[in-house]
């Protein structure tokens, strides 16, 4: 997730306000209740509320918030497994299924990705 301080500065870079105020309170609850509650104030139906409070330039601010925070997500989402072509997290190359096959056959040292490449050239399964 970008942080409190990036959404700040991405703010202030397209506005020159930092919108301090209103970035805290977008993530105020995901602090408390974990990521999954993002979803909390990062929807619609907060349009009103913020225009009140932040005006419409602060409604714009508050859609762009949420849209950098998806676009992190999808950021994370943005490789398939080089062998078994499920989505891996955080642009790894393999995913965790893969990965875990391989870390018990070879322990932490093996270069996995050369590995998984060879089986799959071979058309061989994982060890
Ligand atoms: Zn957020
Ligand atoms: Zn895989």
């Amino acid at each position: 997730m970008p942080s409190f301080k990036q959404h700040c500065r991405n703010s202030k870079k397209r506005t020159g306000e930092a919108f301090e105020e209103l970035h805290r309170w977008m993530d105020e609850p995901q602090k408390r209740l974990g990521i999954n509650h993002r979803t909390e104030r990062h929807d619609n139906s907060h349009i009103d509320f913020v225009k009140s409070k932040w005006g419409n330039k602060g409604v714009r601010e508050f859609l762009r918030h949420i849209a950098e925070d998806y676009e992190f997500t999808a950021e994370q989402w943005g490789k398939d497994c080089i062998y078994c072509g499920k989505g891996t997290w955080k642009k790894r190359e393999l995913c965790n299924r893969c990965l875990r096959i391989l870390g018990k056959e070879y322990g932490q040292d093996m270069n996995y990705i050369k590995v998984a490449k060879r089986a799959l050239d071979e058309g061989k399964p994982l060890p």
